[in-house]
């Protein structure tokens, strides 16, 4: 998709925390591995801890340092 702000074409990804280490963002349809996590790979500086694990489907705009993604709230 278009970053809404720029109009750079955004990059596709997985957003994912285990709930020990990093939030972590990794292009294409893989969250990011234990070897990413491990040396520090994509992590998402915004993120505060997490307690559970989790994995959000995410677009990621380089150029503006933001993430869009779909969400709904239950209530
Ligand atoms: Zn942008």
């Amino acid at each position: 998709m278009k970053c809404p702000y720029c109009n750079n074409e955004m990059i596709a990804g997985i957003l994912s925390g285990d709930g020990r280490s990093n939030v972590t963002f990794k292009p294409g349809e893989k969250k990011t591995g234990g070897f990413d996590r491990l040396l520090g790979i994509g992590k998402v500086t915004a993120a505060k801890h997490t307690l559970a694990t989790f994995t959000i489907d995410a677009d990621y705009c380089p150029v503006c340092k933001k993430m869009i993604f779909d969400t709904d709230i239950k209530g």
